[in-house]
């Protein structure tokens, strides 16, 4: 069986250099011709001698997942669907701005989590994916983006990337899959490979308290957390994890995290739904709960999906919200809506996880013409 090299963070294929009897360094080499020129054809690494070039080719690949599916939203957000094999699929979303360029980053197939707003969930859990599953949505990302621009001239950043930015906030719950996001963490800051630095990489958790504490330790990136209640009883309703560990818990875990963080805040996401969470006393009751972590509010306008059950927040209601935070103290933004009209927006990525949960009935109209922007 071919050896898949984006399974390899710097260290991982250091030791698969020894095993090839070459030295450590030759994984430098590779790293850059993979990661920072997207190159999957060894006989293109000329600064690797021909016989060892050979060798990989005879047993390793460099292999991201395929695209099954395209599309382009009005607001140029892109959105591709991947093949992770037997009828799965993962979704990966692109968020141009004006300075930036997001990658919204998947950890795995379907979540176990069962948060009821939230599309991934309904579809139970099939399996993480792999470090080059997961680096390789980034691999393709940049490909794809890079021969995109190419045809149509335009050009590329100063640093020859188009993404600058990871959220690890698309299907999954990143911490659930600790060891591979981890070393696909260590991928994205690799000065051979994607050199992203760490606050320009965000994970984004449910709130599993002991697998933070660990990320902590092992490669701190910018944090934000999915905290969407003002209280238990609301949180333990819609985000269930929380019966596990309790927002004292949580927000204990959110201050050890501070202390190694690339950002002196914790980015607290919060989903605005109708007559559940917004209310004016639930702000008061959110801004007196985390009066002791440096944090920010993102409030996230609840994005809908057949057979939710929810409905999204007032416009009002969002603004009367965010107002009371800002009114305690705090920094507050309403989350702009990407990509909605193609189901790229938080929340509604469902890919094709086969099918434990009788999506097809809900989904009766699926995709739209695969189209790449001129
Ligand atoms: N499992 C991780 C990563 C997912 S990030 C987490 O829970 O943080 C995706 C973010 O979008 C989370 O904050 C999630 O709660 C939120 N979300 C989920 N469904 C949504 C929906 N339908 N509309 C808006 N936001 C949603």
């Amino acid at each position: 069986m071919s050896v898949n090299l984006l399974n390899y963070d710097a260290a991982g294929l250091a030791e698969l250099m020894v095993q090839y009897g070459e030295k450590p360094f030759r994984a430098k080499q590779l790293l850059k011709w993979i990661h920072q020129r997207g190159e999957a054809d060894f006989a293109q690494m000329t600064d690797i001698a021909k016989t060892f070039r050979e060798k990989l080719a005879a047993g390793a690949e460099v292999k991201a997942p395929a695209m099954l599916a395209e599309q382009i939203a009005s607001d140029g957000t892109a959105k591709w669907l991947l093949d992770v094999g037997v009828g799965n699929g993962i979704e990966t979303v692109f968020i141009p701005e004006d300075d930036r360029g997001t990658l919204c980053v998947s950890s795995q197939v379907g979540c176990a989590l069962d948060c009821g707003f939230c599309s991934t969930a309904k579809q139970g859990f099939n399996r993480n994916l792999s470090v080059g599953e997961i680096i390789g949505q980034l691999w393709w990302a940049e490909n794809r983006l890079t021969a995109a621009q190419a045809r149509v001239g335009a050009p590329v950043n100063e640093d020859n990337r188009i993404v600058t930015n990871v959220v690890m906030m698309g299907m999954g719950e990143p911490l659930a899959n600790f060891e591979n996001v981890v070393a696909a963490l260590r991928l994205m800051l690799d000065d051979n490979a994607y050199g992203l630095s760490r606050r320009r990489v965000t994970l984004s958790t449910s709130g599993i308290v002991p697998a933070m504490d660990r990320l902590r330790d092992a490669c701190p990136v910018a944090l934000a957390v999915s905290l969407h209640a003002p209280n238990d009883a609301i949180r333990d309703e819609i985000v269930p994890i929380n019966k596990k560990y309790p927002l004292k818990e949580l927000l204990a875990a959110c201050n050890r995290y501070l202390e190694k963080a690339p950002r002196d805040f914790i980015t607290f996401e919060y989903v605005m739904l109708d007559g559940v969470n917004d209310q004016p006393e639930h702000a008061r009751q959110l801004a007196e709960l985390v009066r002791h972590v440096p944090c920010k509010f993102n409030l996230i306008p609840w994005n809908p999906f057949p057979g939710a059950g929810y409905n999204r927040s007032g416009r009002d209601a969002i603004l009367a919200f965010r107002d009371i935070l800002i009114d305690a103290g705090y920094v507050a933004t309403v989350r702009k809506t990407r990509g909605d009209d193609i189901d790229a927006a938080c929340g509604q990525l469902a890919g094709q996880v086969k099918d434990k949960t009788r999506r097809a009935e809900r989904h009766a109209v699926e995709t739209k013409p695969i189209i790449f922007r001129p």
